[in-house]
C-alpha cells in the first residue's frame, strides 16, 4: 500500500515538465499521502546556505519564491544542519522557530521535516504541518525520509535539465553548465548532431525543418512502407490463420490510414515539426491513451501501436541516414553512443563527443583517446534532445559542456584550443627521438588499435609495435562474425603495417559493455560475467577460427604476438594454450610455415595478480589490463557516471597489485607490459616505469606525451618517487605528488587547470 502509494508518486514526479512542476506534484501529493494540512518544499539557493520557500500546499502560496530564510535561521535550517529530520510536536515552542510573517503558519502546531540530500548534499528541505498537537508517529516519520530520498535524484535532475530547458523554450540565451565525466581530453567547439537510438520512439530528438513538404513526403513514404509489409505478412500467413485473426491486419492497416494518425502527423511536420519528432509525438499520446483504458483487450492495443509507430520511425530514420550532411565541426550527442554511431560520421567532421551514459572507461570513451576526439561521458543531465544544430563546448579535461558561453568563457577556451594545438606540434620534434629516461633507461612505448585509422596515426606518431590489438572493434563494426578469411586479411593489414615491430592480438574480447548487435549477451551483471575468455572458450569454433586466422596472416611476417583476456585461473589458461597449439598443428598440417608466436596473459582480474608467478611461467609475458583491474580491485563499475569518482588508478590498493605483477613478472624472467589507460597517463610513467615495467602501450594520442615525460625523467629519481609514494594512504594524496614532480621536471603542460 505505502509502497505503491510512493511509487505512483515518484513516477508522476519523474513525468513532470521542470522543477516547479515535479515541486508542485510532490506537495499534493505528499500531503493527500499522509493527510497532514501542509506540505512545502524549501529549496536551498545554489551557492549560500539560505532556503527559499519554492513550494507549498496550505500555506501561502504568494509567497513561493518570496519568502527566504537566511543561514542559521528557523526549523528548515536546523533539518539542513542536522541532515535528520525533525520531529516536534510543538513547533512555536522549539527555540529555532522562526516565525516568517505572512506565511500562514500559526494555526499549524505539528511539524515534521526531512532533509533531500543528493550526493551528499542538501539540496532542500520536506516539510508537513498539521493543526492537531502531537507528534507524527514512527511510520509517518520513514515514509517522509523515504519519500525525499527518492525525490532527491530526480528534483536534481529537473534542477539543472529544467534550468536549460527553460533557457530553450524562453530563447534568451543564459549560459548552462553541465558536468558529466572527462572521457577523452581535449576542447572542441562546434555544433551538436544529436543521434537516436535505432526505432525508439522515446529517444528523438526535437528538431524544426524548413523544407516541411518534402519531410510529409518522406513520411508517407515511411507510411506506405510499412503498410507493403503489413500486406505482405498478412498474404504469406493467410492460409494459416482464420478470418478472425486476420481481421487483425485490417486493424492494423487503419490505425496507419492517411486520415487518422497520417493526418496527425501531417499536421504537425505542417506546423514546422520534422518527421520523426511528429510521429513519436502523435504516437507516444496514442500509445499513452490506450494505455490508460480499462479493458485489458484495448490495454493490449497499446502494444500494437508502438510495434507500427516503431516500425514507421525505422524507415524514416533508414531514408534519413542515406542524405544526412555533417557540420564541418560535429560534436556527437547522443543517449548512449556506440562504437556504431561514431563509425558513421566522417573523421574529418567530428570534433567532440557528448555521451549522456557511461564513463571514462567506457569503450567508446577509449575509442574517443584513441581518435584523439575530445569526449565528455555521463553527462545525465543534459537535455540532450534539444540540442540539435547548437552551437556547444566540450571540455574534455573536466568533463564539462557549456551552452551558450559567456563571451569571455568562449574567449578563453578559444585560447585552450590554439595552446593545444601548439603543444601537438611542439611534441612532433619527438617523433624521430627514442623513448629513453635522461639516465638512458629504454621503455618501449606501444600502442592500442582497433579502428583502420589508429593505423596511420600510430605510424605517424612513432609507435614502436602493437601492445593492445582490440580484435573485438572489427568484430564489432560488422553484421555477422567475420569468416576465418576476412579476419586474416585484417589481421594481416595490422602485421604488415607494423612488421617488423610486435603487433600483440588479443583474442575476442566480448561481454561486459561490448556486446555484438548478432551475439547478443543479456546479464544481471554483463562485468561478471560471461566476458572475454569464458565467451570464447564456451566457443571453441570462434576462437579457433581466429587463432588460425592470427597464425596465417603472421605468415612471413613473424611479428604476431597473441594474448588472452581475462584470464581468472590456470585451468582457462592451459585450456586456451591447448586450443593455440592445436591450430598452429592443424595450419602446420595445411602447410602454412610459421612458428608459435609469443604468447600473453592479461592481468584484469584480482585473481590474476595472487596467481602471476603461475601465469608467467606458462606463457611468455604479461600485460596488466589496468582499466579492468581497478574496477574489480576497487567494485567500481567502469562505465557507471554515479561512482565514477572512486574509480581511481592511483588507489594504494592499484599500485600495489602493479607492482606485485611487475615484481612476479621479473622474478619469473618474463617480460611485463600494461596496456590499460592509465599507461596513456604521463602522470604514471613515472611509477610505472620505476615499478619495472617493460613496456608502456597506450593510446595513440598519448603517445608523444609519454614520450615527453619519460625523457624528462631519470629512472633513479623515478625509483625514488615510487618509494616515497608506496607509503601513501590515499589516491589523493599519491595524485598530488605525482602532479609536483611533473611540475619539476618542467612538464606542467601535462596538468590542466579548470576554466571557469
Ligand atoms: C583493460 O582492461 O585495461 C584493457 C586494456 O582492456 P579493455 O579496456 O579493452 O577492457
Ligand atoms: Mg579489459
Amino acid at each position: 500500500m505505502m509502497l505503491e502509494m510512493l511509487r505512483k508518486i515518484v513516477q508522476e514526479v519523474n513525468a513532470a515538465e521542470g522543477l516547479n512542476d515535479a515541486l508542485e506534484i510532490i506537495v499534493k501529493r505528499v500531503r493527500d499521502a499522509m493527510g497532514t494540512e501542509v506540505c512545502s518544499v524549501y529549496m536551498r539557493e545554489p551557492g549560500s546556505e539560505r532556503f527559499v520557500f519554492t513550494a507549498t500546499e496550505g500555506l501561502n502560496e504568494a509567497l513561493v519564491g518570496e519568502a527566504v530564510l537566511d543561514p542559521g535561521e528557523g526549523l528548515v535550517g536546523l533539518v539542513a544542519e542536522r541532515e535528520e529530520p525533525v520531529n516536534l510536536d510543538s513547533a512555536a515552542t522549539h527555540p529555532r522557530f522562526q516565525r516568517v510573517p505572512g506565511l500562514g503558519e500559526e494555526r499549524y502546531q505539528s511539524f515534521l521535516g526531512a532533509p533531500i540530500i543528493h550526493q551528499r548534499e542538501v539540496l532542500g528541505v520536506l516539510v508537513v504541518q498539521q493543526e492537531e498537537r502531537r507528534r507524527f508517529d514512527e511510520s509517518e516519520e520513514a515514509f517522509l525520509v523515504t519519500m525525499s530520498a527518492q525525490l532527491a535524484g530526480v528534483i536534481a535532475h529537473a534542477k539543472v535539465t529544467g534550468a536549460v530547458e527553460e533557457e530553450l523554450d524562453s530563447g534568451v540565451a543564459t549560459p548552462a553548465k553541465i558536468t558529466g565525466i572527462a572521457g577523452a581530453p581535449g576542447i572542441a567547439i562546434g555544433t551538436a548532431v544529436v543521434v537516436s537510438p535505432v526505432a525508439d520512439l522515446y529517444a528523438v530528438p526535437r528538431r524544426t525543418v524548413k523544407n516541411r513538404r518534402a519531410e510529409v513526403r518522406a513520411f508517407k513514404a515511411a507510411l506506405e512502407s510499412v503498410r507493403t509489409d503489413i500486406r505482405t505478412v498478412a498474404e504469406n500467413l493467410s492460409d494459416q490463420l482464420n478470418a478472425e485473426d486476420h481481421a487483425l491486419f485490417d486493424v492494423y492497416l487503419g490505425i496507419l490510414d492517411d486520415s487518422r494518425i497520417g493526418a496527425e502527423v501531417a499536421g504537425l511536420i505542417k506546423g514546422g515539426q520534422w518527421a520523426q519528432g511528429a510521429l513519436s509525438q502523435v504516437m507516444i499520446e496514442h500509445i499513452r491513451h490506450f494505455e490508460r483504458m480499462e479493458h485489458s483487450y484495448l490495454k493490449e492495443r497499446a502494444v500494437d501501436v508502438k510495434d507500427l509507430g516503431t516500425r514507421v520511425l525505422a524507415y524514416l530514420q533508414e531514408a534519413d541516414k542515406e542524405q544526412r550532411s555533417y557540420p564541418d565541426r560535429t560534436i556527437l550527442v547522443g543517449e548512449d553512443l556506440t562504437a556504431t554511431s561514431l563509425g558513421e560520421i566522417p573523421r574529418e567532421n567530428l570534433v567532440g563527443i557528448i555521451s549522456v551514459r557511461g564513463s571514462g572507461n567506457s569503450h567508446i570513451a577509449i575509442l574517443a583517446r584513441a581518435m584523439g576526439v575530445p569526449t565528455v561521458m555521463g553527462a545525465v543531465d543534459l537535455p540532450y534532445t534539444r540540442l540539435q544544430d547548437r552551437e556547444l563546448i566540450v571540455d574534455g579535461y573536466y568533463g564539462v559542456v557549456l551552452l551558450n558561453p559567456r563571451k569571455d568563457v568562449k574567449k578563453r577556451y578559444q585560447k585552450l584550443l590554439v595552446q593545444d594545438e601548439a603543444l601537438s606540434k611542439d611534441l612532433e620534434s619527438l617523433l624521430d627521438l627514442p623513448s629513453e629516461t635522461r639516465d638512458g633507461h629504454r621503455l618501449p612505448l606501444l600502442v592500442n588499435t582497433g579502428l583502420m585509422a589508429d593505423v596511420a596515426r600510430s605510424l605517424e606518431q612513432g609507435a614502436e609495435g602493437v601492445g593492445l590489438y582490440r580484435t573485438e572493434v572489427p568484430f564489432l563494426l560488422r553484421e555477422r562474425f567475420p569468416s576465418e578469411e576476412e579476419q586474416r586479411q585484417i589481421y594481416r593489414t595490422q602485421l604488415e603495417a607494423f612488421a617488423p615491430n610486435p603487433v600483440t592480438m588479443r583474442t575476442l574480447d566480448i561481454g561486459g559493455d561490448k556486446a555484438l548487435p548478432y551475439f547478443p549477451i543479456e546479464e544481471d551483471n554483463p562485468f561478471l560475467g560471461w566476458r572475454g575468455i569464458r565467451v570464447t572458450l564456451d566457443h571453441p569454433e570462434i576462437f579457433l577460427a581466429q587463432i588460425r586466422a592470427m597464425l596465417k596472416a603472421n605468415e612471413g611476417l613473424e611479428n604476431l604476438q597473441i594474448m588472452l583476456p581475462m584470464i581468472s585461473n590456470i585451468a582457462e589458461l592451459d585450456e586456451a594454450l591447448d586450443l593455440i597449439h592445436r591450430s598452429h598443428r592443424e595450419i602446420l598440417q595445411e602447410g602454412v610455415v610459421c612458428e608459435l608466436p609469443p604468447i600473453g596473459v592479461m592481468v584484469e582480474v584480482p585473481a590474476a595478480v595472487y596467481q602471476a608467478h603461475a601465469l608467467a611461467r606458462r606463457v611468455d609475458f604479461l600485460s596488466v589490463g589496468s582499466n579492468d583491474l581497478t574496477q574489480y580491485l576497487l567494485a567500481v563499475d567502469r562505465n557507471n557516471a554515479r561512482v565514477a569518482d572512486l574509480y581511481h588508478s592511483f588507489h594504494p590498493a592499484v599500485l600495489r597489485a602493479l607492482l606485485t605483477v611487475a615484481e612476479a613478472s621479473r622474478s619469473e624472467g618474463k617480460p611485463v607490459s600494461i596496456c590499460g589507460e592509465l599507461a596513456g597517463d604521463p602522470l604514471a610513467a613515472v611509477l610505472l616505469l620505476a615499478m619495472g615495467f617493460d613496456v608502456l602501450s597506450m593510446n595513440v594520442t598519448s603517445l608523444l606525451k609519454v614520450k615527453k615525460a619519460v625523457r624528462s625523467l631519470s629512472l633513479e629519481g623515478a625509483r625514488k618517487v615510487l618509494d616515497e609514494v608506496m607509503i601513501m594512504d590515499e589516491a589523493g594524496q599519491v595524485h598530488a605528488r605525482l602532479e609536483q614532480v611533473l611540475r619539476e621536471h618542467g612538464l606542467e603542460q601535462f596538468i590542466h587547470s579548470r576554466v571557469g
